[in-house]
């Protein structure tokens, strides 16, 4: 069996270590002689996984007592729902910054649902090369929530700051994270952000679950009208269990956090070692004439490096010959084209070596 390097968007790759874990539980966890996948999600081994995986990224995150941590389904494209119907079930607006097109959608989506919204910054004029500065950030007056991509995962855009921002009136406005893309790869102050979410596929575990990181003064204010199974405070009730959550994925999450506690150290040692990956393969991408980002150096993505040869007629040769070098999934997103590399947490470094290897061998031979 050869494992090749992933450098897939997401779904993404998953630390080895997980892997042979599930796979040495898969038949027979911990000796109760039935998979985590065919438990009920009420049983005590279950609960255990549930509360185990829950303590473990609050541990990691420094995730304070007020706020709620939820295990849910849909991705982060049904927060983009989730969110208004929470928090502007009591009136106000959702206020939203434009870095790319996942936060397009969300905005998107919350205006669909008929919410009242406003567009507090944007980088399209400057084709999203950098993100807006504080300074720039005109939020309305009746701001409910600013919400904001903290790393655009097809641009390749990432926040270098936290865009804390008031009212005209003083009021602080509680700031709304996707944090799909890089939530998990360095230490954050959970206490800055009103909600944080993350579809797990990037960063966290498999496809098929969604992170919700919840202020308790937050929860509540949806109108009672909307499906139980969208309101945080009856999914916080319920301890994510309203329905049946999605178990595996739960638990295969779980071994992530383990994984990044005990194996890796931490959020200060991921955040080195992706600062590392990222420093180096930029600094291959820039040191040629042959390959080029065109993102601000301040906000380049650690997470998702999008890059395209100088001449496009040779991304097909580009892409079979990183295939066969096992080097996969290097194909930009369809809607930009060129490639991109996400080096998310369980990308190691080895894989960026071997990347940058490949890219200096293909410049020689083929550019
Ligand atoms: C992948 C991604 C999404 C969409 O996630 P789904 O779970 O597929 O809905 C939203 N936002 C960002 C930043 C992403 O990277």
């Amino acid at each position: 069996m050869t494992r090749h390097y992933n450098f897939c968007a997401g779904p993404a790759a998953l630390p080895v270590a997980v892997l042979e874990r599930a796979q040495a539980e898969l038949l027979d966890f911990q000796g109760r002689g039935l998979s985590v996948m065919e438990m009920s999600h009420r049983s005590d081994e279950f609960v255990a996984i549930a509360e185990r995986a829950e303590s473990d990224f609050r541990h990691l995150l420094g995730v304070p007592d007020n706020y709620r941590v939820l295990f849910l389904q849909g991705g982060a494209s049904m927060q983009f729902a989730m969110l208004p119907m929470n928090l502007l079930g009591q009136g106000g607006s959702g206020n939203f910054i434009q870095t790319g097109i996942w936060g397009k959608k969300a905005l998107s989506e919350a205006k669909r649902l008929g919410f009242a919204c406003h567009v507090a910054a944007s980088s399209e004029a400057n084709g999203h090369m950098m993100v807006p500065q504080l300074d720039e950030i005109d939020v309305s007056d009746d701001a409910a929530y600013l919400h904001y991509t903290s790393n655009e995962t097809i641009g390749g855009l990432e926040f270098d700051y936290t865009p804390h921002v008031q009212r005209t009136d003083g009021a602080n406005v509680p700031l709304v994270c996707d944090m799909s893309s890089n939530i998990l790869s360095g230490p954050i102050d959970v206490s800055e952000f009103g909600v944080i979410y993350a579809g797990a596929q990037k960063n966290i575990g498999p496809a098929g679950l969604t992170m919700v990181v919840v202020r308790d003064d937050l929860v509540g204010k949806a109108r009672a009208t909307i499906p139980s199974l969208f309101d945080y405070k009856m999914l916080a009730e319920a301890g994510s269990m309203v329905n049946t959550p999605p178990t595996y994925a739960w638990y295969l999450a779980g071994l992530v956090f383990e994984w990044l506690k005990n194996d890796i150290g931490g959020l200060a040692e991921m955040d080195a070692m992706n600062q590392r990956k990222a420093d180096k393969l930029y600094a291959a991408i820039d040191s040629s004439a042959f390959y080029s980002n065109p993102i601000a150096k301040h906000n380049r993505s650690r997470m998702n490096v999008p890059f395209v040869l100088a001449d496009s007629a040779l991304d097909k040769a580009f892409l079979q010959q990183a295939d066969a070098a096992g080097l996969l999934n290097l194909k930009g997103h369809r809607s930009v084209g060129g490639m991109r590399a996400s080096l998310y947490n369980a990308v190691p470094e080895s894989a960026v070596d071997a990347l940058i290897a490949f890219m200096a061998d293909f410049e020689q031979t083929r550019g």
